[in-house]
């Protein structure tokens, strides 16, 4: 054998997990066959965030004169942002790259595929492993519609040669609700078009209708309850046809219409790994596939196409193979956050998925302006929110819309992991004048939803 673990695809959980097996004194080989860093340094979290900053100066530059500031008249180039984002990616790729050769990670460069479940081909070269990760991701999806072909995805969004005037974004999930931002913040006309009640769904109710106010008040526009059935092009402008009949004019079209597992061409079935029925590779709780000495993580498995759980996959996968032995993630107190303007910060259950579980449960809401908003003319308020088991007091859930509601949610975060009861929040001192201090002034519980 040429490995003891071989890696396919060296996006963020290919990266950790071979990093980790080598520290464990495995002989590790990696592919890849694009850019180091996967969809999260390359077109995904990294590039994203940096937009959100720039979508954020807007509202910036406007609030200032609430605090004296005056005459601030900004311009914006957008070619000058997507060249300090290729800059911001170069430098991850070096730094990834940089890490596997560190690690004592054999990077290999080409297309994989499975001979058998020990033979590898990487364009032509036979690689024999003893143990194969599959951690090769996922790819944006776009329905088949007439005239999908004048529409983008968010691979095609970070390097627009022009910013368009008028979006018409497709979907009501996280890049659907985070694009709407940043491009409604660099100045563009948004529309959102989503098929079902609301954005975000399996996201806390009042978290989703929050956040549709917020991001209304800031002139995004939405189409609940319609699909996009056409879209034709008319000179230079797009129209943008929905089943009810609207049609709507557009300069750029984004599907932001959910992601697939790449399993295409990768020889799967000549080792005897399976799909599941989400066309997704099928694993067991230790990210086993149906193959035993063949492992699968990240979005190729769709558990939850977060980077973090990519990379605790692969590490668990790395310990339980060479190390100490694996874990198994608990994918309820996975925390995540929407960087829409204002962002969503998440940990646990929603209220709708603790009460489908536990029953009744406690809920404590608090809405609010925050003081910055008090002097800079912004309407904009937040929303903090902790769902509690009435029967041990655990905090089964918190849910935050506002400003930081990542770092916020992040801190709690190890709180919920760590088992924490409402009583302990309660028991907990404040830090004044902050927002997350109202995670432990909540003292008044929601009265009950009807039914
Ligand atoms: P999501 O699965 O979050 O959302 C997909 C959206 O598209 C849903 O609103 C869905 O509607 C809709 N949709 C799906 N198919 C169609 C169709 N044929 N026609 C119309 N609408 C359709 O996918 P995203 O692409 O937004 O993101 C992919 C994943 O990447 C996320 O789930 C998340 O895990 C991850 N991600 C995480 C981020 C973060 O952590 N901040 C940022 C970006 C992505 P419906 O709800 O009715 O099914």
């Amino acid at each position: 054998m040429d490995f003891d673990l071989f890696v396919i695809g060296a996006g963020s959980g290919g990266v950790a997990a071979s990093r980790r097996a080598a520290v464990h004194g495995a002989r590790v080989g990696i592919v890849e066959m694009g850019r180091i860093g996967g969809t999260c340094v390359n077109r995904g979290c990294i590039p994203k965030k940096l937009f959100t900053y720039a979508a954020h100066y807007s509202e910036d530059f406007r609030e200032a004169a609430g605090f004296g500031w005056q005459e601030v008249q900004p311009k914006f180039a957008w070619r000058d942002l997507v060249a300090a984002k290729d800059r911001e990616v170069a430098r991850l790729n070096q730094v990834y790259e940089g890490l596997l050769h560190s690690g004592n990670v054999q990077l290999l460069r080409g297309r994989a595929r499975l001979r058998d479940a020990n033979t590898i081909d990487v364009d032509g070269e036979t690689v024999r492993a003893k143990h194969i990760l599959l951690a090769t991701g996922s790819h944006a999806v776009v329905p088949e519609i007439e005239g999908e072909e004048f529409g983008f995805t968010s691979d095609a969004a970070f390097d627009l040669p022009q910013l368009p005037k008028r979006v018409v974004i497709v979907g009501g999930g996280y890049v659907a609700v985070e694009f709407a931002s940043i491009f409604r913040g660099l100045g563009v006309a948004v529309t959102v078009v989503h098929r079902a009640d609301g954005i975000l769904r399996g996201f806390d109710d009042d978290v989703r209708t929050f956040l549709t106010d917020e991001l209304r008040k800031k002139d995004i526009a939405f189409r609940a309850r319609q699909s996009v059935k056409r879209i034709t092009n008319k000179g230079s402008t797009l129209q943008v046809h929905t089943d009810t009949n609207e049609s709507l004019a557009a300069d750029g079209v984004l599907f932001a219409t959910g992601r697939a597992a790449n399993t295409g061409d990768l020889g799967l079935d000549l080792a005897g790994v399976r799909l599941n029925e989400n066309r997704a590779v099928q694993v067991d709780a230790d990210s086993r596939t149906s193959t035993p000495n063949i492992f699968a993580i990240g979005d190729l498995t769709n558990r939850k196409q977060l980077t973090p759980v990519a990379i605790a996959e692969g590490r668990a996968v790395a310990d339980l193979l060479f190390g100490p032995g694996g874990r198994h993630l608990n994918y309820d107190l996975v925390p995540s956050a929407v960087f829409s303007l204002p962002p969503v910060g998440t940990v646990g259950l929603s209220e709708e998925q603790a009460r489908a579980r536990f029953g009744a449960v406690d809920v404590y809401r608090s809405s609010f302006r925050p003081l910055r908003h008090t002097a800079s003319g912004s309407d904009e308020r937040a929303l903090t929110k902790l769902v509690v088991d009435p029967a041990t007091d655990r905090v089964l859930g918190a849910h935050m819309v506002g400003p930081e509601a990542g770092e916020i949610i992040q801190g709690l975060a190890v709180a919920l992991t760590a088992g924490a009861t409402k009583a302990q929040f309660d028991a907990t001192l404040a830090i004044h004048p902050t927002a997350a201090e109202e995670f432990v002034l909540l003292r008044t519980k929601a009265a009950p939803k009807a039914a």
